[in-house]
């Protein structure tokens, strides 16, 4: 039987590996499908290591239903192994000095670089988006990675002749053990959204991956040992939402990130800062597009498909709902000639699973019932030779109300809701009036209508002519409202807040300094 362990294997496909430790008799009872890569582990310690739950989940690549691996779900024993294993580490690596750290980080980039391809190919097979989008995911996890390499240059703290020989300096100290929860639309970038940061900074770090997507992250762990990280810095706890409820518990976890579903993210945030942890918890979105009558035609209309569509819609920036002020009938007919060029299996991935696509197809049906006109269907897309695949095609829907579920609930698919009306106050009132709070872009050639929307959206990131507005590292990634709970952001230089705390010092060096007021 072959089994998840990457740091022996530079290939995983199909790969025998010496060090299977778990047979499947331990963690089914029924037979089991024959998984691609065996049965899962966890990471600890720097090893890979069985987890000890008897319940397990399957990950199924929503490509064409292939069966990949048998996820057995960690228990709370496992977690603490992890705690110990990775508060054993803080000392020697929190001491290191980050000069040295960082050393870790330029060689994991070489190696994403170096296994690029690879990773891709199963960031693609365990998440269903194209292999060009992974491939760009993988590219975004090396620019994340460049950024850590930088931290030195950015944490060096403050110093100051306060007094007479007084000195006053802060510095950017490390939190401890840490944790980060993730979701399964990026199977790779969000990962390294916080454990190169985190790490760098030196803290040591607990992850849990969707249970949805796991294998990527054992691959990341994998180039992480062969970067030369020390074992118990990085750790992984496979598992679901009972494992995410032991990780806020924790009492040897002294911070907790979080990317999901907003319903998740505000139960996480309660959870752990109810037992007094620092959290950060980023949420869902409902992203609107405001498309003036000046915006130019083709660049709209291709940013506008690409934006709802990229990633089977499966984004927290994708584009959801348009709101299109006056007269652009032209503009919506050339999203839809260009929704129509997206083809499910081509250069449209598949959904996530088999619920989601459900769901999706439903928020299509109840529009239409409820008298918004389907222009472009995407709902029972099949695609040949991939019949056990969860496709959705590109659907644009127009006429919605602002009220219906289309206009105000998460889709996470392919399909954007437009509404129509007469003023730029009209639809910034549409856009502040929803609960998320991530991203809003307006597409017009007016500079000062530009602006206008810039002052008044209520996001936490806005696009002017840019349909996926994800700010670039050095500057960082967060929304605002329901999309994101806790202060902060959770990449670039804001990221350095949340993964250390200020250690200040006042130093009186020599007997001659002045006595002052404080002394
Ligand atoms: P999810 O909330 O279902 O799952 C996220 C994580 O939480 C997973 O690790 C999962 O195991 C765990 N989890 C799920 N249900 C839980 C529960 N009841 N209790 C405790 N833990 C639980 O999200 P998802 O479906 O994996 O990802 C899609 C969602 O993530 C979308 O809403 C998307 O907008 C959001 N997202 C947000 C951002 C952002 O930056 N704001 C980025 C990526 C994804």
């Amino acid at each position: 039987m072959n089994t998840i362990n990457p740091s022996i294997e530079p290939s995983l496909a199909g790969q025998q590996s010496p060090l299977t430790s778990v047979s499947r008799a331990d963690v089914h009872t029924a037979a089991v499908p024959a998984y691609k890569y065996g049965i899962l582990q966890n990471f600890i310690n720097g090893q890979f290591t069985p987890a000890s739950h008897t319940r397990s989940i399957p990950v199924i690549s929503p490509i064409d239903g292939t069966p990949l691996a048998e996820m057995p779900c960690s228990a709370a024993a496992d977690l603490d192994k992890a705690v110990t294993a990775a508060r054993a580490a803080f000392p020697a690596w929190s001491r290191t000095p980050i000069k040295e750290r960082v050393q870790v980080f330029f060689r994991y980039k070489y190696l994403l670089e170096r296994d690029l391809k690879e990773l891709a190919a199963l960031v693609a097979e365990e998440n269903g988006k194209t292999l060009g989008e992974a491939v760009a995911e993988v590219e975004k996890c090396i620019e994340l990675t460049e950024f850590a390499t930088s931290l030195p240059q950015l944490v060096t703290g403050e110093l100051l002749e306060v007094s007479k020989g007084v000195e006053c300096r802060t510095e950017h100290v490390p939190l401890g053990v840490v944790a980060s929860i993730v979701p399964f639309n990026f199977p790779a970038m969000v990962p390294n959204w916080t454990l190169p940061n985190a790490l760098a900074l030196g803290n040591c770090m607990i992850m849990k991956p969707s249970e949805k997507v796991p294998l990527s992250l054992t691959r990341l762990a994998a180039l992480l040992k062969e970067a030369g990280l020390p074992d118990g810095v990085f750790n992984i706890v496979n598992g679901d939402s009972e494992i995410v409820e032991a990780i806020c518990d924790h009492p040897g976890i002294e911070a907790v990130s979080f990317v999901g579903s907003t319903k998740v993210a505000k139960l996480v945030y309660q959870l752990a800062t109810q037992k007094l942890k620092r959290c950060l918890a980023l949420g869902g979105a409902k992203n609107h597009l405001l498309v003036l009558p000046d915006a130019k035609p083709d660049m709209t209309a291709q940013n506008v498909a690409a934006s709802m569509s990229g990633c089977a819609g499966q984004r927290c920036m994708a584009a959801s709902a348009m709101v299109a002020v006056g007269q652009i009938d032209s503009i919506i007919d050339k999203i839809c000639e260009e929704a129509r060029k997206i083809v499910p299996g081509n250069n449209l991935g598949a959904v996530i699973n088999k619920e989601s696509k459900e769901r999706i197809e439903r928020f299509i049906t109840e529009a239409e019932q409820q008298g918004a006109k389907i222009l472009v269907d995407g709902r029972g897309a099949v695609v040949p030779g991939k019949e056990n695949g969860t496709y959705v095609g590109p659907t644009v829907i127009d006429f919605v109300k602002p009220g219906m579920s289309v206009a105000t609930e998460e889709i996470f698919g392919p399909v954007i809701s437009i509404m129509r009306v007469d003023t730029l106050d009209e639809a910034l009132a549409i856009e502040n009036a929803s609960p998320y709070g991530n991203a809003a872009s307006v597409f017009t050639q007016n500079g000062g209508a530009a602006r206008y929307v810039i002052d008044r959206a209520s996001a936490g990131m806005i696009g002017v002519n840019v349909g996926v507005p994800v700010p670039r590292e050095p500057f960082s990634f967060g929304g605002w409202n329901e999309s994101k709970f806790g202060v902060g952001d959770i990449t670039g230089k804001s990221s350095i807040e949340f993964w250390t705390k200020l250690k200040k010092s006042t130093v009186k060096w020599n007997p001659e300094a002045g006595v002052n007021w404080m002394s």
